[in-house]
């Protein structure tokens, strides 16, 4: 029987078993995925499990992505670009590490507002927050080609960090320069913590965006943001993350257990009565 993971510290609140439990259960696939509490420090041990043929792989969440990163075998060209893993795959003896983040990030949007990029050849897109998430969600904007990408983050410091390490048309700002840039942007991006547990960002004018502007958060607990909810009211379009969770995960299952798996209406009903 094929084993996966997911492991994290804590790991409690992960909904990943559900989804991938939901998957073997609806392909009848014998096998198991289960929650593992691994800190830090505790990664190479438990990537040498792996090595030894205990797992086919699993995931990687927070706060180990970056740590598994650095201690996997090898890792796809994506994976290298973002800087942090969240799915392992058992390779004979050898662990090799993806990011799905980026593809979880896409199918969200190509599912939930398809035709979502066309405006962006000749448009913004503004991305809020400069962390793990955010570098995943820049390197997916610059495949699809936008023509201008505003990184604004609390820390500037840390957006003209990650704008020079991955290169492109980034150009980097403080939160409060959003209402200068808004009436250019056909996409906003959330992809700081910003929304969890229902806080809102200060002094974010979303009335200046374009009325066909989608505006995207990453977060998804609550489902519906703060910034979601302001944006529903100026009667924006928005995307919220919960689909981004559900698309990342597909990749994986399907190297561990060699099926591709379908991101059904079900599943999403399913993990969105457990948010
Ligand atoms: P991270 O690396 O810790 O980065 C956090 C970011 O949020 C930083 O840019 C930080 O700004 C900013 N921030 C934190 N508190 C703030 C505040 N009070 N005001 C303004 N900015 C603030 O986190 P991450 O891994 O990138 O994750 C970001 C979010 O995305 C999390 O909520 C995570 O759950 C979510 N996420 C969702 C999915 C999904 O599948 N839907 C996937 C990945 C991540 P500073 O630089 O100034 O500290």
């Amino acid at each position: 029987m094929k084993r996966a993971f997911v492991i994290g510290h804590p790991i409690n609140h992960s909904r990943s078993p559900m989804i991938h439990g939901y998957w073997l259960k609806r392909y009848g696939i014998e096998g198991s995925y289960e929650a593992i509490d691994v800190a830090p420090q505790d990664v190479a041990p438990f990537l040498d499990r792996i090595r030894a043929g205990e797992f086919a792989g699993g995931n990687v969440t927070v706060p180990d992505k970056e740590t598994a990163y650095a201690l996997c075998d090898e890792r796809d060209d994506l994976a290298e670009d973002i800087g942090a893993v969240n799915t392992l795959v058992a390779k004979g003896d050898q662990v090799v590490g993806f990011n799905t983040d980026y593809l979880g990030f896409l199918g969200n949007l190509d599912e939930r507002a398809p035709g979502w990029d066309e405006p962006l050849g000749a448009a913004s897109a503004i991305v809020l927050g400069a962390g793990g998430a955010a570098r995943a969600v820049l390197v997916a904007l610059k495949s699809r080609g936008v023509k201008e990408i505003r990184l604004l983050n609390r820390t500037l410091d840390k957006a003209e960090t990650l704008a020079l390490d991955l290169e492109g048309p980034i150009a980097c700002g403080a939160l409060d320069e959003f209402g200068r840039h808004a009436a250019e942007a056909a996409l906003v991006v959330n992809a700081s913590t910003v929304g969890m547990k229902g806080t809102r960002f200060e002094r974010l004018d979303l009335s200046k965006l374009p009325k066909t502007a989608i505006v995207t958060d990453l977060v998804y607990t609550p489902l519906v943001t703060p910034l979601l909810a302001d944006a529903q009211k100026l009667g924006l379009k928005t995307v919220d993350g919960l689909g981004m969770l559900l698309h990342q995960a597909v990749p994986g299952f399907e190297a561990w257990f060699g099926r591709k798996p379908e991101v059904t209406p079900e599943l999403r009903a399913m993990v969105e009565a457990s948010l």
